[in-house]
């Protein structure tokens, strides 16, 4: 007998998983905050182990900007960022979380501060954004990487520009529909209050930036 793999129509497995996951879409700022603070948390971990690298608590936060004009917000962090390799398997495998792999590697028991292990978290964004671009610079990187999906149909890498080590994201957000809204996350006072609600334990800086359009 022959044994056959499953296929399966990723796009509605996405929607199917992401609308089943999470009750409320405000929920995706919380899943892109944690990972910008379990990115920011593994170039701690590899400067504690690495003398060469040093780590200064002032030089690690986690930037929201909205921008109301562009219906974009951007969630950057100055954490550890990605290869090329990492943004192909972490970023274009569903379901497969980098944070559970971390873990394991680096025999982190339970309890331990990252948080993410669906491997989902970041796809959430999707619930409120119809396209992403990741602009990521790895730790002793010279080249930085854009990775850029319209959904969940495929992804696209190239080469991108960026000075700085951390990774940026930016979510195109969707048009306002009749049955949802999704202006309101361009929103000063709603992002704030998302934060507040979900993120208030995360021990680095959330800084917050909103244009008016
Ligand atoms: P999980 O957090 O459960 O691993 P996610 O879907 O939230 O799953 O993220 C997938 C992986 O993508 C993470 O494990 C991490 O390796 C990578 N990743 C996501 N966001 C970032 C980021 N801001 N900086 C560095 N790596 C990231
Ligand atoms: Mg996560």
């Amino acid at each position: 007998m022959e044994k056959m793999q499953f296929k399966a129509e990723s796009k509605r497995l996405l929607e199917m998983m992401i609308n089943s996951i999470y009750s409320q879409k405000e929920i995706f700022l919380r899943e892109l905050i944690s990972n910008a603070s379990d990115a920011i948390d593994k170039i701690y971990y590899k400067a504690l182990t690495d003398d060469s690298l040093s780590f200064d608590q002032n030089h690690y936060y986690i930037k929201v900007k909205a921008d109301k004009e562009n219906r974009t917000l951007t969630i950057s962090d100055t954490g550890i960022g990605m290869t090329k390799e990492e943004l192909e398997n972490n970023l274009g495998i569903i379901a497969k979380s980098g944070s559970l792999a971390f873990k394991s590697e680096n025999e982190l028991k339970d309890g331990h501060d990252i948080i993410g292990q669906f491997g989902v978290g970041f796809y959430s964004a999707f619930m409120v954004a119809d396209a992403i671009t990741v602009t990521t610079k790895t730790i002793g990187s010279e080249d930085a990487y854009r990775w850029h999906s319209g959904g969940a149909d495929g992804y696209t890498i190239e080469l991108g520009e960026k000075e700085e080590v951390g990774t940026e994201i930016v979510l195109s957000i969707k048009e306002n529909t009749e049955e949802d809204s999704y202006d309101e996350y361009l929103e000063e006072y709603r992002l704030k209050a998302i934060i507040k609600k979900y993120s208030d334990f995360i021990r680095y800086p959330i800084k917050m930036d909103v244009t008016e359009r």
